[in-house]
Order: C-alpha cells, then sequence, then structure tokens
C-alpha cells in the first residue's frame, strides 16, 4: 500500500476537506472516476480522508452484470495519490482538472452562458442590481448559485451560442491540456501567478433569484445584486453596464442546504452575501427560525432586508463594522446563542476562518452542518 502520512495541522485540514466536499462535488467524482475502471459507474463520491500523499475518496458505485442482465451496487474507497508538489489545495485541484481535461470535457466548469442586461438599478447606495436575460436555461434552486462573470460586455450577442453549449472546441481542448502541463511543471509560486491571472477577469457573483418570463419556455430572468466598493475591477464593471449590453459567465457552481432543514441554524452574511442569504430564507423549510447575523461596513447597506423579507420571530442581529472585525464582532455575538446546530455563513476570507474554527472547535458543529464560507479576500493583489 502506498504510504499515507497525516496531515499535521488538523483544522487545515479539516478546512480544505469540507470546502472541496461541500462546494466541488463535481471534482470529486471526476477524481474517482479516473481512478476506477470504466465498466464501474460512480453515481457519488466524497473525500473521507487527506494525507500528504493523496486523498482518500469513499464512492457510490453501480457496476453492470451484463450476463445476469443486472447492475449491484457497492461503495468502494479509493486513494488517488498526489502528483504535483505544492499547496493542499493546489494539488487536490490538479488531480480534479487533469482527470476533467482527460475526459475531454471543459475544466472551468459547466460551461459558458450569454446574458443580456435588461435594466440596472440601485437597492441601497453601494448594491447595484442587474436584470439580466439568459439565452439558456437558468437553474430551478438558485439560493446561492454563483456565476462566475467575465469582467467585459460585448456590444451584440454572438450567434449560435444555445447550439454551441456543451461542446469543447478542439482549440478549447488544447488549451486546457496545455494549461494543465504548465500547471504540473511550474513551481507553486508560478503556478499561483498562472491561476491569478487566469481568473484575473473574473467574478463570481450569485443569482439573487431567478424565474420565468412571459412568452419564454425556461427560466430565462434573474436578478444579480452587486456590492461595489472603491474602484475594484468588478465594481467599474458593473458600473459600467447599461440595457442591451451582452456579458457572459465563464462557469458557475451550486449552493446546497439541506442541512437547514431541521435543528437551530445560524446563518451570517455580509454584502457580499446579502444575495445569497434572501436566496436561502426566501426558500425557508426548518420550522424552527434562524439565528440572522447581518454584518455591514454601513449601516445604509443593511436597508438591502427589510423587515418583511426576514422570517417572523427569528432572532436578527445588525452588526455594523469594517471588514478587519467581522470576525471579532460575530464570535461576541455568538456569545448570546446558546445551541447551534447547523450553520451557513459567507463573509471576509480570515474572518470567516476564525468562525469556522470557532463552530468546530467550540460548539462541536460537524464539518456536514459547518458551511462557513470565504466570499472575498481582504487586500487581495491581483
Ligand atoms: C460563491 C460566491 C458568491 C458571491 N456572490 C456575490 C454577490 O452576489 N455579490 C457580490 O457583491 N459579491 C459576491 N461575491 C464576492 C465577490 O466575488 C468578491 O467580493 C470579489 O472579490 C469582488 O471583486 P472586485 O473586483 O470588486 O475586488 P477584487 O479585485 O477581488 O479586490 C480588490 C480589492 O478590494 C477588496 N475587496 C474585495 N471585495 C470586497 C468587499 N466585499 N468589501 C471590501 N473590500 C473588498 C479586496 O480586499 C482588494 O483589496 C461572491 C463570492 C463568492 C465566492
Amino acid at each position: 500500500m502506498e504510504s499515507r502520512s497525516p496531515i499535521q495541522d488538523l483544522d487545515h485540514k479539516l478546512d480544505i476537506l469540507e470546502h472541496v466536499n461541500q462546494d466541488h462535488s463535481e471534482e470529486v467524482l471526476a477524481i474517482a472516476e479516473s481512478h476506477v475502471s470504466r465498466s464501474l459507474k460512480i453515481v457519488s463520491a466524497k473525500i473521507v480522508d487527506l494525507f500528504e500523499e493523496g486523498v482518500l475518496i469513499q464512492a457510490n458505485t453501480l457496476e453492470a452484470k451484463p450476463s445476469e442482465d443486472s447492475t449491484s451496487e457497492s461503495q468502494q474507497d479509493i486513494f488517488a495519490p498526489f502528483v504535483i508538489n505544492g499547496s493542499l489545495e493546489d494539488k487536490i485541484l490538479y488531480l480534479a482538472y487533469a482527470a476533467i481535461v482527460k475526459q475531454g470535457r471543459d475544466f472551468s466548469g459547466t460551461g459558458k452562458r450569454f446574458f443580456e442586461v435588461i435594466n440596472t438599478q440601485k437597492v441601497t447606495p453601494n448594491i447595484t442590481r442587474l436584470t439580466l436575460k439568459s439565452s439558456t436555461p437558468l437553474p430551478d434552486y438558485y439560493p446561492g448559485h454563483a456565476f462566475a462573470f467575465v469582467l467585459k460586455s460585448l456590444q451584440k450577442q454572438p450567434e449560435l451560442v444555445a447550439s454551441s453549449q456543451g461542446k469543447k472546441s478542439w482549440q478549447k481542448n488544447l488549451f486546457d491540456r496545455a494549461f494543465i502541463w504548465l500547471m504540473k511543471h511550474l513551481s507553486t509560486k508560478h503556478r499561483q501567478k498562472l491561476l491569478m491571472s487566469a481568473n484575473k477577469d473574473v467574478r463570481l457573483y450569485t443569482l439573487r433569484n431567478a424565474w420565468q418570463s412571459e412568452g419564454s419556455d425556461f427560466i430565462d430572468q434573474a436578478h444579480v445584486d452587486v456590492f461595489t466598493h472603491g474602484n475594484t475591477a468588478g465594481s467599474q464593471w458593473v458600473k459600467s453596464l447599461s440595457k442591451g449590453d451582452i456579458i457572459s459567465s465563464r462557469s458557475e457552481a451550486k449552493d446546497k442546504h439541506p442541512h437547514l432543514h431541521q435543528g437551530q441554524a445560524l446563518l451570517v452574511a455580509d454584502e457580499t452575501a446579502y444575495p445569497a442569504l434572501a436566496g436561502i430564507l426566501e426558500q425557508w423549510q426548518n420550522p424552527i427560525t434562524p439565528y440572522i447575523i447581518l454584518l455591514s461596513e454601513k449601516a445604509t447597506e443593511q436597508a438591502y432586508f427589510k423587515v418583511t423579507d426576514l422570517p417572523d420571530g427569528a432572532h436578527i442581529e445588525r452588526l455594523v463594522c469594517a471588514p478587519q472585525q467581522q470576525g471579532e464582532k460575530v464570535l461576541a455575538a455568538l456569545d448570546n446563542v446558546t445551541n447551534i446546530d447547523a450553520v451557513w455563513a459567507a463573509f471576509e476570507s480570515d474572518s470567516a476562518k476564525q468562525v469556522r474554527h470557532f463552530l468546530r472547535n467550540e460548539r462541536n458543529v460537524t464539518g456536514k452542518n459547518n458551511h462557513t464560507k470565504a466570499y472575498w479576500r481582504l487586500n487581495v493583489k491581483r
């Protein structure tokens, strides 16, 4: 058996393991698929442990039995050894992307979409709402569903956009293979630089909601709410958009919330996560009302949530603070909350880490129930 040395920093290991299982299930599936025989169909897969040398995945599989004209279900442990040096995140991502490219799929996600801007409107002094019309069906379940928007706008909708969805051109295939080759052969520092430059003009923004407009055969319209702050690339892009512009997204990611359906839930969001939180609250199914913490740098941004948008009886804490203080303010507020079973939270990265570790280590909220996410990073240099 290959050697499996434990990772010393347990919190770091759990941060990565939980993040990858919560937000990158497609990638975990791809890694598992590339490590089993083709006759095995993998139904689902999750990482159960991480070692210095690789990842241990538990997969639920279906095997075809042609002689009996049937299939058999089983569970299998798969160890996928790392093939590059670098940070733990890089090593897992590399395994996933190499597997996806090997399968001839697009490693940047589920593909490109185009949207027409049909309205822009301010909902608070620094939150701008884009109303978009999509050329392809948008998801039914929108809470937390985020798009990686390319910070550009086109004048005219490219033709054949819809018909080219899902297909991968040979140029893209070649680019993906070259990218994977480079990722494997660059030093950690240069790899980080390459990843940063590949994402330089891309920003993640959430579907606030999505609906089927009159005359459309599918869910085609959506709101996307962007918090603008200073002269950053994302803020300038949003301010530059007007009716009729065509914008595109490069990939997208779902968010799942079954863990919030029972028990006492804690929900925390700053301005960037208000759209996701509003979606979660709109589809609230848990009879126990949540404990909600709303963070913002300025009090005026909190007008995003009107009293009627928040569940009756929910305990709401509105905290106004500098981004650097988000972690300590949330922890202070949690002093008054005795019971926490499940969490959805998204705000600044270091603060999110502080709160995630507190919930894990002091309040025993397990990984499955502790979705405390980093939505942005202070002082990132692109
Ligand atoms: C899954 C997901 C969904 C998201 N959904 C939304 C959404 O619906 N709406 C939304 O507005 N954002 C959302 N975000 C956050 C958004 O992607 C980031 O804030 C992004 O960094 C903004 O890009 P930028 O060009 O404005 O700033 P960047 O180029 O990333 O950073 C430039 C500078 O601005 C600072 N900065 C970045 N974000 C903030 C901030 N929020 N407050 C203060 N300073 C900041 C950085 O520290 C850096 O110094 C989401 C993030 C994720 C991961």
